[in-house]
């Protein structure tokens, strides 16, 4: 096995933990630790500036962590929200606007996959509640349900008088459509 010396702790070690200069992976993970710490604003300015520039890139990979990783995202993201509760609460009350604005934002700019999510999500739902949802709709159209009679109204401003008129006239086109109604002379 070959050996090297390490320049910062002079210590002996074998080659295969040192880096490509003298100093061993461990002293270089001590530095690296120590630099960080000591210009923690570079280090931001760095990997925000890296981060606009792999943007997409990195929320892929970052996608692909957590839905890999799910249970494990969870459990660090409560902790992290547990021991933070106060900084937290102070961050959104110190941005709200501008959580606000890129909430928005980000509703604007993912419209179509909202959209295509939240229609998955109700054929999923569809498909797993099907008789119940049947049955419930027959129960609308017997019992004229005013949820029902909303969508047949199809038009702004429904009253509670509207609601009611409407269901007085589908009751009243049933009753002339049932096969034994008379008519009167
Ligand atoms: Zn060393």
């Amino acid at each position: 096995m070959e050996y090297k010396v390490c320049s910062k702790c002079g210590e002996s070690k074998p080659i295969e933990l040192f880096g490509r200069c003298n100093v061993c992976k461990k002293c270089h993970s001590k530095y690296v630790a120590e630099w960080n710490k000591n210009n923690r604003d570079k280090v931001r300015k760095h990997s925000s500036k890296y981060y606009a520039n792999n943007r997409e890139r990195e929320n892929e990979r970052s996608i692909l962590y957590q839905s890999n990783n799910k249970d494990k995202c969870k459990e660090v993201q409560a902790n992290y929200r547990a021991r933070n509760k106060d900084k937290i609460a102070k961050y959104y009350e110190d941005n709200k606007e501008e959580i606000k604005k890129s909430k928005s934002r980000w509703y604007i700019n993912n419209k179509e996959r909202i959209k295509e999510k939240s229609k998955e999500n109700f054929d999923r739902y569809y498909a797993r509640n099907k008789d119940k949802i049947a049955k419930n709709r027959k129960s609308n159209v017997i019992n004229l349900t005013d949820s029902y009679i909303i969508n047949k109204l199809r038009c702004k401003n429904i009253t509670p008088e509207l609601i009611k008129l409407k269901r007085e006239q589908i009751n009243l086109i049933r009753l002339i459509k049932t096969p034994n109604y008379e008519k009167c002379n």
